[in-house]
């Protein structure tokens, strides 16, 4: 790349409206720093795009110079998709716009915007999108893969509330895509993940919810976790729609409403939220404070914005991160079993077990209505390895490879394509199920040459 002389450069910097950064300048290195610290990367040149030409250009910028080319949304994948060695990325972080039509429920949300700016302007409404549990998540990436969050139950996924996108594709050429528009790219980019285009802005159909809603955690010890997870599972059978139970296994963190001898054991935490009113939710969720010893509970009602960050203090940037995921259509006895083995030997305070809820609305459209096929699918659950010194990482990637290898017969074998590594390739199939093909069929149309291939690449020659 220093043999693209300064001219070329010069040139591409001139064609820009957003800053293009190199090794050197002032904020290189905070542009390629994603949420996963084990990613460790040095792209040639970052296009911090302030709008949808400078993507156009940058697109076509990497191909007539043959650069591998990236691109950023929120940077939060794990396998750390959103950069390149020598190559573009395309940074869309400075392209977070939201903007809300509450008469039409639509919001159009730039490919940059992360869920916290989505949250923000489509709550002075009174409306929302099921989107993620993390208010620093990109919406591009999250929703590219399939999107899912406490809403989802209620409202389906992400994919399920895309109505419509503008897209660059290979060719430089800007396209709008929608049910009547471009039928098979707008199929493909609801599940599809990057591998067609960057997505300069998406329209999402708007639901009412909040401002304020129902949630908390309710906190029992691991020491009671058999019973307590068999017993989550029955539950979660007869839960309505409008309400989700998630379950986390982990050390205790310090939060407020537990005792401090509490601190630093090992829980259940059954993480509740609804968007009904609390007494709405109370006799759903009564039955469950019986089922161990409760050590702490804090369930009430909050600002919807406030639960969507209330676990981002657990998930900031920085910390070096390894994660194993399996779905369920339904989780065994052995499988519980298994979950609070391993669980019991968590290698670092950071590192946690989720059992994410989804099925409801979630699982109502046809597994290949979208590209995202799961429909069958109950749990997402993550092994979430955690820690922050790098002497840790054989021991805590370790930990997470034998538990995922553990569970594996018990679970669906599916796995959600945004929770894989990037070691993962071998798993793609496994992420698309009977969509494959069909991905493949309008890889092959829209990218033919891969040029989008920092993703789980559906390479159009497979
Ligand atoms: C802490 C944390 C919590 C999470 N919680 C949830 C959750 O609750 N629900 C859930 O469903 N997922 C969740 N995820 C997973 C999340 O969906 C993925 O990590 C997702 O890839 C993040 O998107 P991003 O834009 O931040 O990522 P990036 O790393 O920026 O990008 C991810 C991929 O998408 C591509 N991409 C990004 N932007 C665009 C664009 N505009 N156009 C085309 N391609 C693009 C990138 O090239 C890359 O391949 C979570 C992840 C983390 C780290």
């Amino acid at each position: 790349m220093t043999t693209m002389n300064s001219e070329v450069v010069a040139g591409f910097r001139a064609a820009l409206r957003g800053p293009v950064l190199q090794p050197g300048d002032p904020d290189y290195d905070a542009a390629r720093t994603v949420w996963n610290a084990m990613i460790e990367r040095r792209p040639a040149l970052v296009a911090r795009c302030a709008g949808t030409a400078d993507v156009m250009a940058a697109v076509t910028f990497a191909r007539r110079h043959g650069l591998p080319l990236a691109v950023r949304g929120g940077g939060h994948n794990i396998a750390g998709n959103a950069l390149c060695d020598d190559g573009l990325v395309i940074d869309l972080s400075g392209m977070r716009g939201v903007h809300v039509d509450p008469d039409a429920r639509l919001a159009w949300v730039d490919g940059g915007a992360l869920l916290s700016d989505v949250d923000h302007e489509t709550q002075a409404f009174g409306l929302a999108v099921p989107l993620g549990i993390n208010s620093t998540t990109g919406v591009a990436g999250l929703t590219l893969g399939g999107g899912f969050g406490w809403l989802s139950r209620m409202f389906g996924l992400a994919v399920d509330n895309l109505v419509g996108a503008e897209v660059v594709t290979a060719d430089g050429v800007r396209r709008h895509v929608g049910p009547d528009a471009e039928p098979a790219l707008f199929w493909a980019l609801r599940g599809g993940g990057g591998n067609f285009g960057v997505v300069t802005r998406f329209a999402f159909a708007l639901h009412p919810a909040g401002p304020d809603v129902t949630a908390g955690l309710v906190v029992f010890a691991q020491a009671d976790g058999r019973e307590v997870l068999r017993r989550y599972r029955d539950l979660v059978d007869t839960l309505p729609d409008e309400v989700s139970v998630w379950a986390v296994l982990r050390k205790a963190p310090p939060l407020p409403f537990l005792p401090a001898d509490v601190h630093g054991s090992d829980i259940v935490a059954l993480a509740v939220f609804s968007p009904l009113a609390p007494q709405a939710v109370e006799p759903v969720i009564a039955p469950l404070r019986g089922f161990g010893r409760v050590l702490g509970e804090h369930v009430g009602a909050m600002p919807y914005t406030a639960w969507q960050k209330i676990f981002d203090p657990l998930l900031a940037p920085g910390a070096r991160n390894y994660w194993k995921s399996h779905n369920f259509k339904r989780l065994s006895d052995d499988a519980l079993d298994v979950v609070l083995r391993f669980a019991a030997a968590v290698p670092g305070p950071q590192c946690e077990i989720f059992l994410g809820l989804i099925g409801g609305r979630a699982n109502v459209p046809a597994p290949d209505a979208t590209a995202y096929p799961h429909r069958d699918i109950l749990h997402a659950m993550n092994v979430h390895g955690r820690w922050l010194d790098a002497a840790d990482d054989a021991r805590c990637i370790g930990w997470a490879r034998d538990f995922f290898a553990a569970a594996a017969a018990h679970a669906a074998g599916s796995v959600y394509i945004n929770f894989m590594t990037q070691e993962e390739g071998g798993r793609i199939r496994e992420a698309y199920g009977g969509n494959y093909a069909r991905l493949v069929q309008v890889k092959r149309q829209y990218d033919p040459e891969n040029v989008f291939r920092f993703n789980h690449n559906i390479a159009s020659d497979s």
